[in-house]
């Protein structure tokens, strides 16, 4: 047996090492119920929302289908909240946390207000490691240096590790377009791409699928029993699958996590090991990078390890933290430094410092919007609370409705570990695209009608006794119809016998 595959295969090193997969005589399993039987009629996966040109998303419509999907709801709910919870959980056994907050912000905002510096910087020091730097402007740049650097080498196939920066690109899209096979190398990003989906999760981009309906798209795809889910033999299958795809690809990519401009290095953070099978296997890597990934100092890249991995999943590191700092020996190494809307988002004002944010999904996990409706219902590349900000600046027409869909309860800023005000950044969306005429007619008439009462404290008191009394005494039809989208979900609670306004007004004569 090689040593390559032994690189590749550690487990047959230790074949009878059931200390690998067995805890206290249990079978490890990565996900509840993971080798439950298959129910007889699973629930079939709601689809997300897909919208071609700039036609607005309707959120709240995919959201619906999501929600009518009891299974995948509740499963979906449970699991970030759960990675929420855990997130608490190793926060609190970090006494100095909130200064690990400050610190990780101070350094993303002074590097964002040096960028040019830290990345001419960056670019020095890279190419003096020998690795070939590129710069795109946008996403069609990007795609296009890539596929010459692979046209250059000949290269026919790609083994990639997840990277959203290509998920903004249409990057799998292109390179069909032009005959270049891409295989992604992180199960769920697999998962996805297998099922023809974009990610739903910037760090789970399979979390809102049962299950089965991974059963049902191996069955489909490689060729898996449909009627088996257990969790470690679709893993197992699916690995036995793509591993010979990944020995016989002639280039691998990867995304970049943090860029260290004093070393030049590439720092890539998984769990799976899978960037370091993409760029390691082929000769020729291509890492692509966000301009906003720099970091100054290598010592401040610590600061951000102890958040990451704490903020996103709530364990104390990634598996794997890779630095690249040059071509694998007899290899070629090239980095795309891409910029697709960043330095136009730089120059906002109220938006700039969404440039800090490290992807950690952390305020996805604890909004109640996104958790309850799924990534996809959002039809952008980013969702949950960070996307409501970032979607708009690719395109305000298309993701108008986005900023909406949120509660603004500030959950979001309260867990972001580079402390983005994320709330108000939404909220000021809101009034950004109302000022621009980018929303919808009946919305804007709603919220006009509801500014009116609630600046009119009569007219206000009003309304409430009348929809109290109605509540009392109408029927349950004429409150919970079609027409009531807000109570399709919800009960209204029983009105309280007397308002607070009414009590200040008897208990203390009105007075203030
Ligand atoms: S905005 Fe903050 S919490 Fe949300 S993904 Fe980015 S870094 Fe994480």
């Amino acid at each position: 047996m090689s040593e390559r595959h032994l690189m590749l295969y550690p487990e047959l090193l230790a074949p009878f090492d059931t200390h690998a997969i067995m805890r206290d005589g249990q079978r490890l399993d990565h996900a509840e119920g993971a080798s439950k039987p298959l129910r007889s009629r699973p629930e079939s996966q709601p689809r997300g929302a897909k919208v071609h040109g700039s036609r607005p998303v309707d959120q709240a419509e995919a959201a619906a289908r999501f929600l009518a999907a009891p299974e995948h709801e509740k499963m979906h709910d449970e699991r970030l909240w759960d990675l929420r919870q855990k997130r608490d959980r190793e926060m609190h056994g970090i006494a100095e946390w909130e200064e690990l907050r400050s610190l990780a912000s101070a350094i993303k905002e002074h590097t964002l207000t040096h960028l040019d510096q830290y990345l001419e910087q960056f670019e020095a020091n890279a190419r003096s490691n020998g690795i070939h730097v590129h710069w795109a402007r946008d996403a069609a740049e990007h795609n296009h240096i890539v596929h010459g650097i692979l046209s250059d080498h000949g290269a026919k196939s790609l083994i990639k590790s997840k990277s959203m920066l290509t998920e903004e690109c249409g990057f799998r899209a292109y390179m069909a377009s032009v005959g270049i096979e891409v295989i992604e190398t992180d199960l769920g990003e697999r998962i996805q791409q297998l099922d023809n989906e974009d990610p739903s999760h910037v760090v789970v981009p399979a979390v809102h699928k049962l299950r089965t309906d991974v059963a049902e798209v191996f069955a489909k795809t490689i060729g898996t029993d449909p009627a088996n889910s257990d969790v470690h033999y679709l893993a197992e299958a699916q690995r036995e699958a793509t591993r010979p795809l990944i020995l016989a690809a002639d280039a691998g990519m990867t995304g970049c996590n943090f860029a260290v401009a004093e070393t030049g290095t590439v720092v890539v953070c998984t769990n799976e090991g899978n960037a370091d099978l993409s760029a390691n296997v082929p000769k020729l890597h291509i890492a692509s990078i966000g301009i906003e990934k720099i970091i100054p100092r290598l010592e401040h890249l610590a600061v951000f390890v102890r958040l990451l991995s704490r903020s996103a999943l709530g364990s104390p590191v990634t598996q794997y933290t890779s630095h690249f700092r040059g071509p694998r020996e007899g290899g070629e190494m090239h980095v795309v430094l891409v910029d697709n809307g960043r330095s136009e988002r730089l120059g906002m004002e109220e938006f700039w410092t969404s440039l800090k944010c490290i992807r950690c999904g952390a305020c996805m996990n604890t909004c109640p919007v996104y958790r309850r409706s799924g990534g996809l219902s959002y039809g952008a590349t980013y969702s949950g609370p960070i996307g409501l900000i970032i979607d708009p600046t690719f395109n305000q027409r298309k993701y108008s409705n986005l900023p909406f869909a949120s509660t603004l309860n500030g959950s979001c800023t309260n867990v972001c570990p580079v402390k983005i005000n994320i709330h108000e950044q939404i909220y000021a969306w809101r009034r950004v695209l109302a000022e621009r005429h980018e929303v919808a007619f009946a919305k804007k008439a709603e919220m006009k009608a509801a500014g009116e009462l609630l600046s009119r404290p009569a007219a206000y008191r009003a309304a409430i006794a009348a929809a109290d009394m109605a509540l009392a005494h109408l029927p349950r039809w004429v409150i919970y119809n079609g027409l009531n989208a807000w109570g399709r979900h919800r009960e209204v609670p029983h009105p309280p016998k007397q308002t607070f306004h009414s009590w200040h007004h008897a208990n203390r004569g009105g007075k203030q």
